[in-house]
């Protein structure tokens, strides 16, 4: 059974009909598949013939001497590698000794064995396979030592074919998707302008599960259909801008004057949490032919981002108000400072605190107090809006930056604040209180210091409360 169909496909067609010896074949067969070297081996006779060694001179190895140790090591672990014919055991054993890994280094001295072979073949094995990389003038190189076992088609004996072949580059290619895989990659793709297609050079186990379809093709219509599944996960803001992201018309018009182009989109899939895509396109070269597209899934970076990005304006904002506090101010002002100086202009700081504040505490309690807080800073945040920041800086001070250099105007707006919070009822639920607030006002030159000008409207602010309080001083 096994001799037909090896004799079969040795055989077969017309076109391989031309060469008529066996190991003809199987010199066309290493010709084309990287290989390094070659042999034939009578296994009956216990015959090993060395065919080829495909000039490749970083894996010549016919010139190495066998180290001692090796030598002890097949006495140990294969002595019949020793009984065998001294060519193949010597090519055995120098091919052992360019194999750094001790376990590696025994398998490949079985795979020369002839016994080790027989063996195999017994066993119902029509092939073996060892994977190993190879240590050679300080260069290492993945190779497969490849044998396959059958009988010879006419005469019955037992034959191996020992390819050895050159597999560095199809790891390196193995290296490069698991680095991808480990980052996240969901597939990368080469488009082809011209011809509307995308080569698939990766796909995640992930992404198949999701688009079958993509298994086992390498070459996919590049067109609105691809992502077309796609638009139905995508939340309602992302729909419009992933049309023209994954449109030719929008990539090509994107990698117009840029090399690169990045969108990120959110993916809601029914059931999952909602995950961060991020999309890459890159011109492969200058002929503009070809787009590299690498899709990468970006949740973990964006959601520790997001967490960032929380603790940022925790640490900025006033729980209480929501408004910023000292140290969210401090950020905000100098953003206004820096503009203000970038064009030599002034700016105007005030700060305002509220009247016998600790009264109001004392007469209705803590929680009226806070109240009381929360309702003028939604009235000083509402008067701000467009003006410029608000912040409070303690625990009834607040201060306030506008971005306009024109004091009287901004005295204008502070005083109509201070009069609707003398003329605000406002209410815990059980009392009804009054209250009022001083305010004093600075200009912050484009050459002075800022806490200087902060210094300045405290000092008008305490000048306003020692004479009469509920006002604005400039
Ligand atoms: P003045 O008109 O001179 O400013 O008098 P005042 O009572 O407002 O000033 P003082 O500085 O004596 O009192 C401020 C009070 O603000 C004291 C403190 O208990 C209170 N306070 C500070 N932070 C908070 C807060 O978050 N909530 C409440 N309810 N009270 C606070
Ligand atoms: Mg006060
Ligand atoms: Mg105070």
């Amino acid at each position: 059974m096994q001799a037909n169909q090896t004799g079969d496909a040795l055989a077969g067609t017309e076109r391989v009909s031309q060469f008529d010896s066996v190991e003809e074949q199987l010199l066309l067969r290493a010709f084309v598949s990287n290989m390094v070297s070659l042999y034939y081996v009578d296994l009956t006779k216990d015959e090993f013939i060395y065919l080829k060694n495909i000039e490749q001179p970083q894996t010549d190895i016919s010139t190495l001497a066998i180290p001692p140790e090796i030598w002890q090591e097949a006495e140990t672990f294969a002595p019949e590698l020793l009984q065998q014919r001294r060519e193949t055991m010597e090519a055995a054993l120098k091919l052992a000794s360019c194999v750094p890994d001790r376990a590696k280094r025994l398998e490949c001295m079985k795979c020369f064995s002839v016994q080790g072979l027989k063996d195999a073949y017994e066993k119902g094995s029509l092939h073996l396979m060892q994977e190993l990389q190879v240590r050679r003038d300080g260069r290492i190189i993945w190779v497969v030592i490849q044998a396959e076992l059958f009988p010879h088609p006419y005469t019955g004996n037992l034959l191996a074919f020992l390819y050895i072949r050159d597999i560095s580059a199809q790891k390196k290619n193995e290296r490069i998707m698991n680095v991808l895989m480990n980052r996240g990659c969901d597939y990368v793709g080469v488009i082809d302008v011209k011809k509307r297609t995308m080569t698939l050079q990766f796909v995640s186990d992930m992404i198949l599960m999701a688009a079958p379809h993509w298994a086992g093709r390498k070459e996919i219509l590049f067109d609105d259909d691809m992502f077309k599944p796609l638009q139905q996960l995508l939340p309602e803001a992302d729909r419009e801008k992933m049309t023209r992201s994954t449109s030719m018309e929008g990539i090509l018009d994107e990698l117009r004057d840029s090399d690169m182009f990045t969108t990120t989109f959110m993916l809601c899939i029914p059931g999952k949490k909602p995950m961060r895509k991020q999309l890459q396109y890159y011109w492969v070269d200058d002929s503009h032919e070809e787009i590299l597209v690498v899709q990468s899934d970006i949740t973990v970076a964006y959601e520790k981002e997001l967490v960032n990005e929380k603790l940022r304006r925790e640490a900025s904002t006033d729980p209480l108000t929501g408004m910023l506090n000292r140290r969210g101010l401090r950020g905000e002002l100098d953003a206004i400072a820096h503009e203000a100086r970038s064009k030599g202009r002034s700016f105007v700081l005030a700060m305002g605190d509220i009247d016998y504040f600790k009264r109001i505490n004392d007469t209705y309690g803590h929680d009226a107090g806070d109240e009381v807080l929360k309702k003028i800073a939604t009235m000083m945040t509402a008067m701000m809006r467009g003006k410029g920041v608000t912040a409070r800086v303690g625990g009834e001070e607040f201060v306030l930056a506008f971005h306009t250099s024109a004091v009287a105007q901004v005295c204008e707006w502070i005083d109509t604040l201070r009069m609707s919070i003398e003329n605000t009822e406002i209410t815990d639920g059980e009392n009804r209180i009054h209250v009022t607030m001083t305010f004093g006002i600075a200009v912050v030159g484009p050459f002075d210091e800022i806490h200087e000008a902060m210094e300045e409207a405290d000092s008008k602010l305490y000048y306003g409360k020692n004479h009469g309080r509920n006002q604005v001083v400039t």
